[in-house]
């Protein structure tokens, strides 16, 4: 079963759709002197979506872009392998150990974490362009990511979509398909300490009905997106 990550086509129409409309932080510009319009923000958006796998934070983030079609989704690097239908650099760059150290080494990565036995990673050069452009960002990441971001990006909104039970939480990840009964209860013991992490988090969305939780994740992103000073 395919990865449910969101990801190509919600990429491509938030590409399209940013051909018709300027980045959030310029609409207020429309009108005004081309100078004054293609000025670079001094503050563009990160959203770190975070919580434990499996809690529904890919299919939450379709949903998000689809409502939001200037948000763009940060392509991740991982030595993990490819899952049957994930392609190399749409769903992920996959990378092999040796290539992810040396990118570490080289400072090439934002943040990034091991998870599960594997390395996961944000890449510069999946968020530079786009915040020079003042295109907003979403991060889909694990915990330990999101508190590098943190650090080093405090302005970046940060939102844990946390499951309503961990009985739940096994049912989504067993559902989904994706990974072996030993993977699913490694993810699960992680998610017991990603759970305990909630209360560093300013935005908690439950992701019980899913309707739901994505209008409160479309209220605090819109939100945010029409910050004044942005
Ligand atoms: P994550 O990206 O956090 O690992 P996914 O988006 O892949 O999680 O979702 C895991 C599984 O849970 C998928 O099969 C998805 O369809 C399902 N799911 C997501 N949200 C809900 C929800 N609110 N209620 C029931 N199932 C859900
Ligand atoms: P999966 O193997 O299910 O695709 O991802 C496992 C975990 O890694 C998920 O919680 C996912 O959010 C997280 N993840 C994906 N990309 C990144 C990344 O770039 N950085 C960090 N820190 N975590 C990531």
């Amino acid at each position: 079963m395919p990865s449910l990550r969101a990801r190509p086509h919600a990429h491509a129409r938030a590409r399209a759709a940013r051909s018709r409309r300027s980045p959030s932080c310029l609409r207020r510009g429309a009108g005004r002197s081309s100078a004054v319009a293609n000025r670079v923000p001094a503050v563009a958006r990160v959203f770190v979506i975070t919580g434990p796998s499996g809690v529904g934070k890919g299919t939450l983030i379709r949903g998000l872009m689809e409502r939001l079609p200037e948000l763009e989704l940060s392509v991740s690097a991982t030595t993990r392998p490819p899952r049957a239908g994930e392609d190399d650099g749409v769903h992920y760059h996959f990378l092999g150990r040796e290539d992810f150290e040396r990118r570490v080494r080289a400072g090439e990565f934002v943040e990034h974490a091991d998870y599960a036995g594997r390395s996961y990673g944000t890449l510069r050069s999946e968020l530079d362009g786009r915040l020079r452009a003042g295109v907003p960002v979403v991060l889909e990441i694990e915990v330990q990511g999101a508190r590098q971001v943190r650090e080093t990006m405090p302005e970046a909104v940060q939102v844990f979509i946390a499951p309503p039970s961990l009985d739940s939480l096994r049912a989504r990840l067993v559902g989904r398909g994706t990974d072996d009964p030993e993977e699913v209860e490694r993810r699960l013991r992680v998610a017991e300490q990603e759970l305990a992490s909630q209360p560093e988090f300013s935005h908690v969305v439950v992701n019980d009905r899913l309707e739901d939780a994505l209008g409160q994740l479309v209220e605090i992103v819109e939100g945010s997106l029409g910050d004044e000073g942005h």
